[in-house]
C-alpha cells in the first residue's frame, strides 16, 4: 500500500498583504488522496476567513520504513476558574518536571515572544536558553496525522478539528527525543483555551489561559538533554513522518466550529461520501434471490448451491414451520397492533418466551424485534453511567452500537485474548462491569473461550453476556449453544440470541434471571418503543424451536457437514478449520476474494467475499456458511470446486 503525505496551505491577498487562510496536513493511503484533496480544496475555497486565492497542495510519497506509529497521549481537562488559575495550574505541572516556581513563571512570560512566530519555541528548561536555529521562525512540528480506528477509512472533514490536530501534534512532540513537555496557548484573541502536555500526565486541556481579546499565544517545547542531541530532536520534529493511533473524537465538540455546509447544496456531502465509498470499492448493493432460501436457491435464473445463508438448519422452507405461520395469521391476523407494553402482547409472545427460557435453562426470556435491537437494547440498558463494558474487538456491529448508545465507558480487548482482558479488568478493578462477546464470531466462525471469561468475571465481580446468534442450533450436542458446547455448570448472566438464523424467522431474544428480564422490560428502549413481532413470525420461530428440540439430529448433521467440508478443503490444500457453521477461507488479498466469489458464482456456488471494513485490511476471505440440509456429497464437490478455483486464480 502506497502512503502519501498531503499538505495544504491557503492564503489570500488583501492589497499587497498575503494573509494566511487555512492549512492542514494528512498522511494517508493512495486511494484516499483524491477525496481528501477535494475536501481540503473545499476548505480553502469556502473558508470563514474568505476565499483563498493561492492554494498550495504538496503531495509526497512516504516510504513505509520512514513512518513511525505512536499512541495518542491520554487526554484530560483542567477547568480553570480564571486565566490566572489556569496559568497557575500550568506552573504546577511544570514544577512536577523539576522546575522551580520562579522558572515556571519566566517560561509563561515567554508567550509574549512566541506570538507572531510561525513555529514553536524550543527551550532548554534548565538554562532557559532558546535552541531554535532561527528564532524568528521557530520550530515547525510537521508531517503527522491521526490514524483512523481499525476498520474505518479516515473521516473526510472540510472543517478543522482543532482538538484532534492539537492532540496529534502534542503526541508527536512528546515522542521526540529529549522533549519533556509542551505548552500551548492559542494565538487567536478569541480562543482562551490551551494545554500542557507531559510524558507522565498526557495532554491536559486547560479551559482558561488568557483573557478574551489577548493576542498572546504560541507553543513552547520543553527540552532537557545534551546540546549535542538538539539537532536530532529538531530533525524528528520537522521531518519524522508520524501516524498517531487511538486519537479520540473531539469530546469538546461544542467549542469548535460545526462542519460547514454549502447551504445551496445540502445533499452534496452525502453524494461525496458515496463517491468516496465507490472509489474505495466499499459501495454496497443488494442481490435478489428469487426462491425460498434453502440449500439450493435461484439466483440470476440459475440454480445455485447456497453457501452464504444463516438458515443453518434449513428451516425457512420447512412445511411445518410455514404451516404454523399460516395458522397464526388465520387466528391473529398479520400485525401485532402495538408495542409490548401497550397492546402488542399476544399469547404467541408469551409462549415463545417461555419456550426459549426452557430451551436455554434460564428463569426467563424476553423477545425483541431483531437481534440487532436486542443487543442495542440490552447493552444500552445495562451500560449505566460510570460502568465499564469490556467488549471483544471483533464483536458484532449491534454490540458495538449498543456500547455506543450506553452511558458506560467501553474498553475493547484483543480478540479472544484472555491476558489482555485480564489486564483491562485489573486496570478497572472495583468498577461495575459487563464483559460482552459473540459466542461464535460472525466472520471467523471461532468460539469465545467462555470458561476463561466466566472465571475472570467471577474474579473481578463483573457480569457476562454472550451473543449466541451463530451458536444456537449450531454448537453443543443438542444445539443449545456455547454453555452446552463447553459443558459449563454455570450460565453467563446474559444469553442473547436471534430468531433469524437457525430458528428461521426473525427477532432477537435474551435469556437470564427473573431480575434481568424485569429490568430489561422496564428499561430497554428498543423493547419498549417499537411495535412487537407479528403473529406469523412468532409462530414460525416457536415451531422452529420445537423442531430443534425434538430433532437434535439436525444439529449433528450440520456439525458433520462442517467436518467433511473442512476436511475436503484441507485435501485441496486450503487451510480451513471450524467447529461451527461458519468456515472462513482466508485469502488475504481483497481482489482475489472478490474474483474467487465471482468465479464460483459462475460455477453456481453462492458464497460471500468478505473484505475490509468488515474484516481488517489484508484479511479478505470467502466466508462459507453451511446448512444441515446440505448433503455431504455436494459439500465435497463444492470444496473441490473452491480449491480448484482458488489455485487457478492464484497461479495466474
Ligand atoms: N449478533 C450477531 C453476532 C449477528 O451476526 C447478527 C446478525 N448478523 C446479529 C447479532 C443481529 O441479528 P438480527 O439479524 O436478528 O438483527
Amino acid at each position: 500500500m502506497s502512503i502519501y503525505s498531503l499538505k495544504m496551505r491557503a492564503s489570500k491577498h488583501t492589497g499587497s498583504i498575503q494573509e494566511h487562510v487555512s492549512g492542514a496536513e494528512k498522511i494517508l493511503p493512495q486511494q484516499e488522496l483524491p477525496q481528501q484533496m477535494e475536501a481540503l480544496l473545499s476548505r480553502a475555497l469556502h473558508h470563514a476567513k474568505g476565499k483563498a486565492d493561492f492554494i498550495n497542495l504538496k503531495i509526497e510519497a512516504v516510504a513505509p520504513e520512514n513512518l513511525k506509529y505512536i499512541e495518542a497521549l491520554p487526554v484530560s481537562t483542567h477547568e480553570a476558574a480564571t486565566p490566572a488559575e489556569g496559568r497557575q495550574f500550568m506552573c504546577q505541572i511544570m514544577t512536577e518536571l523539576g522546575l522551580t516556581p520562579d522558572k515556571c513563571q519566566k517560561i509563561l512570560e515567554l508567550f509574549q515572544a512566541t506570538y507572531g512566530m510561525r513555529g514553536a519555541m524550543l527551550l532548554d528548561v534548565d538554562t532557559l536558553e532558546r535552541l531554535e536555529p532561527d528564532q524568528q521562525r521557530g520550530i515547525r512540528a510537521t508531517y503527522m496525522d491521526s490514524i483512523a480506528p481499525k476498520g474505518e477509512a479516515k473521516a473526510i472533514c472540510d472543517g478543522k478539528n482543532h482538538f484532534q490536530e492539537a492532540l496529534v501534534l502534542a503526541s508527536k512532540v512528546l515522542s521526540a527525543p529529549n522533549i519533556i513537555g509542551e505548552l500551548c496557548m492559542s494565538d487567536d484573541p478569541d480562543y482562551i483555551t490551551g494545554y500542557i502536555a507531559t510524558r507522565d500526565k498526557g495532554y491536559i486541556r486547560i479551559t482558561k489561559l488568557k483573557k478574551m481579546g489577548c493576542p498572546d499565544g504560541g507553543r513552547i517545547f520543553l527540552y532537557r538533554g545534551p546540546k549535542s542531541q538538539v539537532e536530532e530532536c529538531i530533525r524528528y520534529l520537522q521531518e519524522q513522518r508520524v501516524l498517531v493511533k487511538n486519537v479520540p473524537s473531539n469530546p469538546y465538540a461544542n467549542n469548535t466550529p460545526k462542519p460547514k455546509s454549502t447551504s445551496d447544496k445540502p445533499w452534496q456531502i452525502f453524494q461525496d461520501i458515496l463517491a468516496q465509498k465507490k472509489s474505495q470499492q466499499l459501495y454496497r448493493n443488494t442481490k435478489e434471490i428469487s426462491s425460498a432460501q434453502a440449500a439450493h436457491i435461484i439466483y440470476q435464473g440459475q440454480n445455485q448451491l447456497m453457501l452464504a445463508s444463516n438458515d443453518y438448519l434449513g428451516l425457512i422452507d420447512h412445511p411445518e414451520v410455514k404451516e404454523a405461520a399460516k395458522e397464526a395469521i388465520n387466528i391473529y391476523g398479520v400485525g401485532s397492533g402495538g408495542s409490548r407494553l401497550t397492546t402488542g402482547t399476544l399469547p404467541l409472545h408469551n409462549q415463545l418466551e417461555t419456550a426459549l427460557a426452557s430451551f436455554k435453562h434460564t428463569e426467563k426470556a424476553l423477545i425483541f424485534n431483531t437481534g440487532y435491537m436486542a443487543n442495542v437494547g440490552i447493552i444500552s440498558a445495562l451500560g449505566i453511567k460510570d460502568s465499564i463494558i469490556f467488549s471483544d474487538e471483533l464483536n458484532h456491529a449491534s454490540i458495538i452500537d449498543g456500547c455506543r448508545l450506553s452511558h458506560a465507558k467501553t474498553v475493547v480487548y484483543k480478540h479472544n485474548d484472555m491476558k489482555d482482558l485480564a489486564e483491562k479488568l485489573q486496570e478497572h478493578a472495583g468498577c461495575q462491569g459487563l464483559i460482552v462477546t459473540d459466542a461464535v464470531f460472525s466472520m471467523g466462525g471461532d468460539i469465545a473461550p467462555l470458561p476463561d471469561i466466566m472465571a475472570l468475571a467471577e474474579q473481578y465481580h463483573v457480569l457476562t453476556m454472550v451473543d449466541e446468534a451463530h451458536a444456537t442450533g449450531v454448537i453443543g450436542a443438542t444445539g443449545r449453544g456455547i454453555v452446552e458446547h463447553f459443558g459449563l455448570k454455570r450460565q453467563p448472566d446474559v444469553l442473547m440470541g436471534t430468531l433469524s438464523k437457525a430458528l428461521a424467522a426473525e427477532g432477537g431474544y435474551v435469556c437470564g434471571s427473573q431480575l434481568l428480564i424485569d429490568y430489561l422490560r422496564n428499561t430497554a428502549r428498543s423493547y419498549i418503543f417499537s411495535t412487537s413481532l407479528s403473529p406469523a413470525v412468532l409462530a414460525a420461530a416457536t415451531k422452529a424451536l420445537e423442531l430443534l428440540e425434538n430433532h437434535p439430529s439436525m444439529v449433528h448433521q450440520l456439525q458433520e457437514n462442517t467436518r467433511i467440508f473442512c476436511k475436503t478443503l484441507q485435501q485441496e490444500g486450503i487451510e480451513a478449520h471450524s467447529d461451527t457453521a461458519i468456515v472462513p477461507i482466508v485469502l488475504h488479498d481483497e481482489e482475489l476474494a472478490l474474483h474467487a466469489a465471482e468465479e464460483l458464482n459462475r460455477q453456481n456456488i453462492f458464497i460471500s467475499p468478505i473484505r475490509y471494513p468488515t474484516v481488517p485490511k489484508g484479511q479478505a476471505m470467502l466466508r462459507a456458511a453451511l446448512m444441515a440440509t446440505h448433503t455431504p456429497e455436494e459439500l465435497c464437490q463444492a470444496a473441490h470446486t473452491i480449491g480448484q478455483t482458488i489455485s487457478r486464480l492464484t497461479d495466474n
